[in-house]
């Protein structure tokens, strides 16, 4: 993801800054810029889940934001079952999601890789037509 959005999500939210030594602290947002959106409600719902349980504080921190076999996989230090919900639901979410622009797209195997892309993005890259 481009520097400039993974600074406005930090920006935005700051309780996902990460854990000392982990691997977001090293790699930051490991997937396309096409998920903004989708990470952006993601951290949203988070925050709301917690302001729903009064008394519960928000304690969660980013261990992990990647796309493996073509999917969003995140890995949050958190305790609290509703975040879990909330994750596999946009983990479910993202592949219907063009993982470059963000269109509607749907889960390939191209390349020999699985990625979630929308037709645009496939016919505009080369690398991803050939099988
Ligand atoms: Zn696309």
């Amino acid at each position: 993801m481009k520097a400039k959005l993974q600074t406005k999500l930090f920006e935005q939210f700051p309780w996902i800054k990460s854990v000392h030594g982990s691997r977001f602290a090293e790699d930051g947002f490991s997937c396309g810029d096409g998920w903004y959106q989708l990470l952006y409600d993601m951290f949203l719902e988070i925050e709301a889940a917690y302001a729903k349980s009064s008394g519960t504080e928000n304690r969660s921190s980013v261990g992990q934001i990647k796309q493996k076999f073509g999917e969003l996989r995140v890995y949050i230090y958190d305790v609290f079952p509703e975040v879990n919900d909330i994750i596999s639901e946009k983990q479910k979410v993202s592949t219907s999601i063009c993982e470059q622009c963000g269109k509607e797209g749907k889960l390939e195997r191209r390349t020999g890789v699985f990625q979630t892309l929308c037709d645009e993005c496939v016919e505009s890259n080369p690398q991803y037509t050939m099988r």
